[in-house]
């Protein structure tokens, strides 16, 4: 049932303070929050919740948000070390 891990409680990193998965599943306008999947994979399936309760519009949204950050850092990084390699193959 949509409402079964409603009760769940974590604290939301855009707030600052703690919320029930219910605000997550509805915090825009009825639609879920594009970060639900990664605050709430620790504490239960919510992959699997997500596909069978939200619409395909939805999980779209949820799939576009933005990358973490640190995996941006981590592409910065991989981009710079391919650079890098280029280079040295060049100049062989
Ligand atoms: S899913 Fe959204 S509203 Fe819920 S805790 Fe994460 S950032 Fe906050």
């Amino acid at each position: 049932m949509i409402t079964d891990y409603d009760h769940l409680e974590i604290r939301c990193p855009m707030l600052g303070h703690p919320l029930n998965f219910s605000y997550c599943r509805t915090a825009n306008l009825g639609e879920p929050c594009r970060k639900i999947l990664d605050c709430w994979f620790e504490r239960f399936p919510v992959e699997n919740f997500a596909r069978q309760n939200f619409s395909r519009e939805a999980m779209e949204k949820i799939a576009a948000s933005p990358k973490p950050k640190i995996l941006g850092i981590l592409e910065i990084v991989q981009r710079a070390q391919a650079v890098k390699k280029n280079e040295e193959a060049t100049r062989k």
